[in-house]
């Protein structure tokens, strides 16, 4: 949204995919539009920070192809072309000398015994149907993750009538040194408001007696055909499991999050160099500052090339927006060039707070050790961490335990699984890639599209204009 505004005030023709039916991505989501909102005060602190940069979208003059999905993404002589399937069965082909990719990321869950019991939800699935649908997840919840949006996402549910039972946080609680290093940065990285909204978080937890519970992670989901006890348990400071430390908390949802992951399937299907970067979410584009990739003309900026935030995907939507107005020849460059160094520096400043932010929150490398050998390491294909790792033990590839197991070959084309899938391939001795080997569709679309897409007599093709895939 922020680059296509910013290619809009530019003056150039921009098309704007998403998936979703109304503009807003993740956290500025809305509610549908057939919802009458009684009360917009109670919309929460997102619906009102969105609205503006929603209009401003909406008024840059960019082509809305909202409800559209991208599943189809090619370099080509004349730029890109990305192919995307409407909601309402019409697909759309367009080819763009630039390419701007700003596909977000998503929920990081972690694989424990009892995991695909209905009942079981990431954090983010919770919040959709609570934000948007106004669909409580469950009686009774139990939030469990690692990471400054746990709390607020138990605040966030509760506000809006749901019964939060406990959070479980699998970090530590910070000491006064390392509170007082993250309050700094938080100053310098000019975002000492977000850290006064995540103290009061805490504050509204211990208000309303919810229990915030700190170095403490999910041990299992049990029930029989759905969730009905959750039993959490202690780890240390690297996550290990606490024997003994075990407790049982009655519930029907256990909603999880541990971190997230970018979305990078388009980048990597137009094949731009890689780098791993824990923190920011594992393997991510390299990427100039100007978030551009090193296949000239793709940008990436936002959580989709490394996870850090909505302030700073903002941020870099409009650094990617000017690049590629400067780079099209469009607009006054000086002018555009002046903004452009007066949000990289913001975005350099706020990159200081979300890596003081990143020390409080590292994923523990005991985490690795949840799941117990039956448990279902793929949920698409059902393959259990038994089936992989015998697998790895024998073809010593993590590419040929995927094909001969198929874990991660599924609806979610490894989105969930890849990261235990190629863990328990180098712990059995297999060389560990971080990267599966991508493969269209980025997101699964019907026969018939693809058909339609294969023949170029009715395809819909508007030449010459960069595309924003946000
Ligand atoms: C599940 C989840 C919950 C979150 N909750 C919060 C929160 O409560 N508070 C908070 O501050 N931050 C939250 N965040 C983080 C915040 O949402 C992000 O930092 C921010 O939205 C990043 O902006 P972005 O533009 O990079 O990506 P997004 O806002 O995620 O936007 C990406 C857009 O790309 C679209 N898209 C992706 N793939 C395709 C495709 N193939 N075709 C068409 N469209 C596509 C999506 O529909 C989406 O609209 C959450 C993140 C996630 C993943």
């Amino acid at each position: 949204m922020a680059a296509a505004a910013e290619l809009g005030r530019a003056g150039l023709a921009v098309s704007l995919i998403d998936e979703r039916p109304l503009l807003g991505g993740q956290v500025y989501r809305r509610p549908p539009s057939e919802f009458s909102i009684a009360d917009p005060s109670r919309q929460g602190k997102h619906f009102h920070d969105g609205a503006r940069l929603i209009a401003e979208a909406q008024t840059s003059g960019a082509q809305l192809l909202s409800g559209h999905t991208a599943w189809g993404i090619w370099r080509q002589d004349d730029g890109f072309r990305v192919a995307a399937s409407g909601s309402d069965g019409g697909g759309v082909s367009l080819v763009a000398p630039q390419l701007i990719v700003a596909a977000g990321g998503y929920d990081r869950p972690y694989p424990f015994p009892g995991w695909t019991l209905p009942g079981v939800m990431t954090a983010g699935g919770a919040q959709q149907l609570a934000k948007a649908q106004r669909i409580a997840p469950g009686q009774r919840v139990v939030i469990a993750g690692s990471g400054p949006l746990i709390p607020f996402f138990a605040v966030e549910l509760h506000k809006l009538g749901v019964n939060v039972v406990a959070v479980a946080e699998a970090s530590r609680r910070p000491g006064p040194v390392a509170a007082a290093r993250f309050a700094w940065g938080g100053l310098t990285g000019g975002a000492h408001r977000l850290v006064l909204e995540g103290a009061g978080y805490l504050a509204y937890l211990r208000r309303h007696g919810i229990p915030m519970m700190w170095g403490t992670a999910i041990a299992e989901a049990r029930g029989e055909d759905c969730v009905r006890e959750v039993v959490l348990r202690k780890v240390d400071g690297d996550w290990n499991a606490i024997a003994g430390t075990e407790q049982s908390i009655e519930a029907d949802c256990v909603c999880v999050n541990y971190g997230f992951k970018p979305s990078v399937e388009a980048a990597a299907l137009l094949e731009c160099d890689f780098e791993m970067n824990n923190q920011l979410g594992g393997m991510i584009p390299v990427r100039t500052s100007e978030t551009e990739t090193t296949v000239p003309g793709l940008f990436c900026p936002g959580d989709g090339a490394g996870i850090g935030g909505s302030v700073l995907a903002q941020l870099e939507g409009r650094i990617a927006g000017l690049a590629a107005a400067m780079r099209a020849g469009a607009g006054d460059k000086s002018r555009l060039a002046a903004a452009q160094k007066s949000f990289q520096k913001k975005a350099r400043r706020f990159r200081r707070f979300k890596r003081a932010l990143d020390n409080l929150y590292r994923v523990g490398p005991g985490i690795r050790q949840w799941w117990t050998p039956e448990t279902i390491l793929c949920r698409c294909e059902e393959v259990t961490f038994r089936e992989v790792g015998e697998a790895a033990r024998e073809v010593r590839d993590v590419n040929l335990v995927k094909v001969t197991t198929r874990a991660g070959m599924g609806r979610c084309q490894g989105r969930y699984c890849h990261e235990s899938l190629s863990g328990v391939a180098a712990a059995a001795g297999a060389c560990e890639t971080s990267r599966l080997t991508p493969r269209l569709p980025i997101k699964p679309v019907s026969l018939g599209t693809i058909a339609d897409e294969a023949a170029p007599a009715r395809r819909n093709v508007p030449h010459g204009k960069p595309a924003v895939l946000s």
